[in-house]
């Protein structure tokens, strides 16, 4: 039988997949691991522009922007995939003071930012009382913008506190929803049962939640990616951060490969159909591996971006990979960068705290 006519059978088979998936926002594990195992650029393209059509339905040309502000490169824990792991004794570390902080979201504010991102490792310098002192700052001086934290595990009485002190939102990606591929990513005292308390801990107390995961990380295969689907369709989160996984070479995954936009993307749009309001960032690791990933993601179902406001002197600092984008451009330029590629897709960045629609 000639190649084309396999190819367009199996593009056949997949598609009444996602007719289906489409239909009823729901797949089994094998259905996914099917989806994702025998993706075909036929596929994909098909995909892609379903994702899209159905992004434009509810969020029309409205891409959202979070203005993203590393804060810390110091980090307790030692996730086997990440450049500032604290067995990295080779990363420059920094830490960003309180008022450093509330400068990039003032100066994020007059770049039309209504919504900050406070990202860092897992450092002990920040403890309740000093975040609840920031977050207060930042929203007695800014009282319609959203507080997004993203400070990795905690207890559940810490999220309290954050929450009560005036932050919203909180980013977690759970990494993989497979428990084996967790451990084998993660020193042993890690383990995704913790990360899933967190991630309901969150729920619980009333944050808008964002989860997320690696694609392309060393041993994961497609069953792994089916469980991660299968999590968010369950976990409905409202927010879902992928990128592909990008080495670091001073860590112990350091000579694996990368993953690929190819698959990065094709995920982008199955989440897109399984949960249409599903907040979908832009990834920079999206865009580091391929350099007009981010368009293509945003052709395929994305729905927001996050420049960086954080200060040009410690961008470099915050390598979780090697290759980062954006390393050495002014929070101005990088909006005007990723404003202009928005456009590229026909889509607009809005002055708004973009929320999740209800
Ligand atoms: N410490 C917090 C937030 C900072 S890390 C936490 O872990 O939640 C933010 C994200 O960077 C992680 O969730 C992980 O998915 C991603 N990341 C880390 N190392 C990476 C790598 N080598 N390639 C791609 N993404 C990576
Ligand atoms: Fe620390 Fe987050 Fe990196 Fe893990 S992924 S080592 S928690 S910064």
């Amino acid at each position: 039988m000639p190649h084309d006519l396999h190819s367009s059978e199996a593009d056949e088979g997949l598609a009444l997949l996602i007719d289906k998936l489409c239909r009823t926002r729901s797949l089994s594990l094998g259905e996914y691991e099917r989806l994702i195992a025998q993706r075909t650029p036929g596929t994909a393209r098909e995909l892609a522009s379903r994702a899209d059509a159905v992004r434009r339905q509810v969020y029309g040309t409205k891409v959202f922007t979070r203005g993203l502000i590393e804060v810390s490169s110091f980090c307790k824990k030692a996730c086997l995939y990440c450049g500032i792991r604290r067995s990295n004794a080779t990363a420059r570390r920094y830490r960003l003071s309180a008022d450093e902080i509330v400068k990039c979201a003032n100066i994020g504010y007059d770049l039309g930012f209504r919504t900050f991102v406070l990202q860092g490792g897992e450092d002990p310098f920040f403890t309740d009382d000093v975040l609840c002192g920031i977050i207060g700052q930042i929203r007695a001086g800014h009282p319609d913008c959203a507080v997004t934290l993203s400070f990795g595990e905690r207890s559940r009485k810490s999220y309290e506190r954050l929450h009560e002190a005036g932050a919203e939102r909180y980013l977690l990606r759970h990494e993989t929803a497979s428990p084996a591929l967790y451990r084998r990513w993660h020193p042993p005292e890690m383990s995704l049962g913790n990360r899933m308390r967190c991630l309901s801990d969150l729920r619980e107390i009333g944050y808008a939640v964002g989860a997320g995961f690696m694609v392309g990380a060393p041993f994961q295969t497609a069953a792994d990616l089916a469980c991660d689907l299968q999590f968010i369709e369950q976990f409905q989160p409202e927010m879902c951060g992928i990128g592909p996984f990008i080495p670091q070479k001073d860590t112990p995954f350091g000579d694996r490969p990368a993953g690929t936009a190819e698959q990065t993307v094709y995920l982008l749009s199955l989440l897109r159909l399984m949960q249409p309001k599903l907040l979908l960032p832009a990834t920079t690791a999206l865009g580091t591996i391929l350099p007009d990933g981010r368009e293509r993601g945003l052709a395929a179902g994305e729905n927001v971006v996050m420049p960086n406001l954080s200060p040009l002197s410690v961008r470099k600092k915050y390598a979780l990979y090697d290759g980062k984008l954006c390393t050495g451009e002014e929070a101005a330029q990088c909006i005007g960068c990723l404003s202009r590629r928005v456009q590229l897709v026909g889509a607009n960045i809005v002055i708004d705290r973009g929320d999740v629609k209800s």
